[in-house]
């Protein structure tokens, strides 16, 4: 859509100059060459951190990578703005799918001159996700989700950073926060915002991308040979993530700018109330697991939990 239209750059026509964009934004009624295009990226996850207050230079922030184009993208454009990142990556041990997702990041560490943490489920856990789902009630997703999230907080922790970045976009983030207004899911609601503070153990949560649409980071990405994989999480239940976004694309392809407006607006306008309400509906105190020491609701966590069931069920079948 749109990226067909070759127009002027509009950046050079301001500037007496005649050069054709290579990309059309309609939603922004911009066309932009390669030169102006990368600055206007850049510029505006400049300021999604700045008007958030995720971070500051002076700040060791952690990029959770997972070898897809977001958060390739995140890490690279972080780095190239001079922040201090480094990568985190945990290898989910999902054949193939793993493997060539970790040789994307190792690619674009070499290319930026940075080596990502790398940690594997099967030597952490006992065991790689396929396996690991059987143990829990719940999708493949819910169970790698908390897993991941585990893993996040406890490198950042372990290694002094006090920030954990992901590439969460706005297609993301404005398909979820209508899926979950439609279920009035008020205790996610309670949370949506791009910065979570850091609170009881937990490392500040950003997402410096939310002012990109998937298609933008892709165009960037590519545009400037940041490696990735575009093949999908063979365990993935996406099929509702995937309704919404579609639900969300049509009514921007119906009136353009939508899910800009919407997304931004629920922050400025609504969300002030719902975080007000913050402490009634998030429910759950939380203690230390007395087996790691992480902040869990729990005596011991749930990633505790798995790796103790793992290895009893390993040293009964050996
Ligand atoms: Fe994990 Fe689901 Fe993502 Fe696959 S799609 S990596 S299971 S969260
Ligand atoms: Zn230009
Ligand atoms: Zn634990």
């Amino acid at each position: 859509m749109g990226q067909k239209r070759k127009k002027l750059c509009t950046v050079c026509k301001s500037k007496g100059i005649r050069k054709e964009g290579v990309i059309y934004m309609p939603e922004h009624r911009l066309s932009l060459c390669e030169e102006h295009f990368n600055e206007w990226f850049e510029k505006r996850v400049k300021e999604a951190i700045k008007e958030f207050k995720m971070f500051d230079k002076r700040e060791k922030i952690l990029v959770a990578v997972s070898g897809g184009k977001d958060s390739q993208v995140l890490w690279y454009v972080l780095n190239k703005l001079g922040y201090d990142t480094d990568a985190f990556f945990i290898h989910l041990g999902i054949g193939d799918y793993s493997d060539e997702s970790m040789e994307k990041v190792l690619a674009l560490g070499e290319l930026i001159g940075k080596k990502p943490h790398i940690v594997r489920l099967e030597e952490e856990v006992g065991a790689g996700l396929p396996v690991l789902q059987n143990y829990v009630r719940g999708t493949a997703c819910s169970v790698c989700g908390r897993i991941k999230r585990y893993h996040f907080n406890k490198v950042a922790r372990e290694l002094g950073y006090n920030v954990v970045a992901t590439g969460h976009n706005l297609d993301d983030e404005a398909s979820s926060l209508l899926a979950n207004l439609i279920n009035w899911n008020l205790k996610y609601l309670a949370r949506k915002y791009p910065v979570l503070r850091e609170e009881k153990g937990f490392p500040r949560k950003v997402k410096p991308l939310v002012k990109h649409t998937e298609r933008v980071i892709k165009f960037y990405a590519d545009l400037n040979g940041i490696p990735y994989t575009d093949r999908s999480c063979p365990l993935g239940d996406t099929a509702n993530l995937h309704f919404y976004k579609e639900v969300m694309e049509e009514i921007e392809n119906h009136a353009l700018g939508t899910k800009y407006r919407f997304y931004f607006e629920y922050l400025k306008k609504v969300f002030p109330i719902f975080s007000a309400l913050k402490e009634e509906w998030v429910e759950g105190e939380l203690t230390t697991c007395k087996v790691c020491g992480e902040p869990s609701p729990s005596e011991v966590c749930f990633v505790c939990r798995l790796k103790e069931r793992v290895k009893k069920d390993r040293t009964q079948s050996g």
